[in-house]
């Protein structure tokens, strides 16, 4: 067996194992063996590629650069995933996705150089004894494409999640004529190119696609960030696998795929939770028409101690819990999961209600309470708790705010119109746990905490839980 084919057959194995690995993180209890085989996946691919590399004769200075590359972004992986917050998942995530855009264009660039630029006149000879020159040509320019809209649309994200960019919607008359433009262009380039591969033709659809990628994610508001979220991961494959097919990589066609279609099919369900269509979503800049209704007088808000909290608790026969992204922020899941011990051993019925985009990534909250050691029986989905609210005493809102917004429901006119939300205000009393009356990642102020059975426990969650454990 040569090393070629073993290579070959050992990325065989390690696209089961990341077909496997996305298989068992899609559940809590396997979501640790799903890491693990990612990992195991990821192992072979390497080992495989540089013995790849080695037998088709990189040379000395190749193989130290190589070496110098991966221990390099190994230290600095490493470093920032210990480090990084729970809370700070989202941004890391996003500038990951920054990194595979940039190789794809760089990938493509080398592409043309080597060929289209005449650099490696044995490869153009092989290429046009196969007969898919023409191919290379598309696949150079749709590889650099992709991975410029990546490439930028990931760098807005992360401003946009991080805070060093407004979340507010970027809005510019005739967004649809920008779209729609944008992707005639790219079209046209690309027809234009197959036929007449020049260099400037790859320069024009460069800063194209980099202008259009930093458009399309600055002109989607802050409620609406967790679908960029995931498109961009869904991007990042169709970027990887882009590259795949100009490397000959098989590998890396594949993992593209599946990274590119499994974004994809979250970006999907995370749209229907938000009540969005797909296709706007993927035109980039859906739901910005709607103008934030702030000057909206609601009136006056209630204020509760913890000791009144844990009252009302004591008398309350069920309770909901629903968390957000403060939970995360006060790291209180641990005293929330105490709280549920109590109020569960003195005989009263605790779940939480966990909304599809609470917190900052899909999963968040599930993490959280997996990291507590809330049992999983008790934690339910928006939709198979969201009809319980009225017979429900007590809902303790911990740190949440747009994803229990009655706005969505009740005010066209605000950003978050349409999203379904929990629907906490039809229980008995609800307590919303959070430091001021500042309103959530989307920006609008919300009614809830202005209605008559709501009262606001002011400070930190992590510590207001304590407090009424204590009183408890
Ligand atoms: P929000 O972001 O709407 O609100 C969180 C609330 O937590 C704030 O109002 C804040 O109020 C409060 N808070 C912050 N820190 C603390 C603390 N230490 N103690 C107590 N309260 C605190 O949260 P939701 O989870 O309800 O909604 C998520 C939002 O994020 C949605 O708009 C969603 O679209 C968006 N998003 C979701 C992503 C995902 O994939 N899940 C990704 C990107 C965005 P105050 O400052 O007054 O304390």
């Amino acid at each position: 067996m040569t090393i070629e084919s073993s290579a070959q057959a050992a990325y065989l194995v390690a696209a089961l194992f990341f077909i496997l690995a996305l298989a068992a993180l899609s559940k809590h209890e396997t979501a640790k063996a799903g890491n693990n085989f990612g990992i195991a996946g990821m192992t072979i691919a390497l080992i495989a590629t540089i013995a790849l590399a080695v037998d088709r004769g990189i040379d000395a200075i190749g193989l130290i650069l190589l070496g110098v590359a991966m221990v390099v972004g190994g230290v600095i992986g490493l470093w920032r995933a210990r480090v990084v917050e729970m809370t700070g998942m989202p941004e890391l995530i996003a500038i990951l996705h920054s990194f595979v855009g940039l190789a794809a264009v760089l990938v493509g660039w080398n592409g043309y150089l080597q060929v289209e630029g005449g650099g490696d006149s044995a490869e153009v000879m092989h290429l046009i004894s196969q007969g898919t020159l023409g191919i290379h040509h598309a696949e150079v320019f749709i590889g650099v494409f992709i991975g410029a809209v990546t490439f930028t649309g990931s760098i807005v994200a992360f401003g946009k999640l991080s805070g060093w960019m407004k979340s507010n919607p970027l809005m510019l008359t005739g967004k649809n004529f920008i779209n729609v433009g944008a992707l005639v262009i790219f079209v046209a380039l690309t027809i234009w190119f197959c036929i007449s591969p020049t260099l400037w033709l790859l320069i024009a659809v460069t800063i194209v696609a980099l202008a259009l990628g930093w458009y399309l994610v600055a002109s989607i508001g802050g409620g609406d960030m967790p679908v960029v979220v995931s498109m961009l991961n869904s991007y990042s494959g169709w970027a990887a696998a882009a590259s795949g097919f100009l490397l000959e990589n098989d590998l890396l066609i594949v993992t593209g795929a599946l990274v590119g279609s499994s974004g994809a099919y979250l970006s999907f369900i995370m749209c229907r939770a938000m009540n969005r269509s797909f296709i706007s979503v993927i035109a980039g800049g859906f739901g910005i028409e709607a103008g934030p209704s702030q000057d909206t007088d609601y009136g006056d808000h209630r204020e509760v101690s913890a000791k009144e909290v844990a009252e009302l608790l004591h008398s309350a026969k069920s309770v909901i819990i629903t968390p957000g992204y403060g939970m995360a922020v006060a790291q209180a899941q641990y005293g929330v999961a105490e709280l549920t011990r109590k109020l569960r051993e003195s005989g009263t019925t605790v779940r939480f209600g966990i909304h599809p985009v609470a917190g900052r990534l899909p999963g968040h909250m599930n993490v959280l309470l997996a990291e507590a050691k809330v049992p999983y029986d008790i934690v339910l989905e928006m939709d198979e708790i969201n009809s319980d609210f009225v017979d429900t005493d007590v809902v303790l809102v911990i740190g949440a705010n747009d994803t229990v917004n009655p706005g969505a429901e009740s005010d066209p006119n605000s950003p978050i119109a349409g999203m379904p939300v929990l629907r906490v205000w039809n229980a008995n009393d609800v307590i919303v746990f959070k430091r001021s009356m500042a309103s959530g990642y989307a920006g609008v102020q919300n009614p809830l905490f202005f209605r008559e059975n709501s009262a606001m426990l002011f400070g930190d969650a992590k510590d207001r839980v304590q407090d009424i454990i204590r009183a408890f």
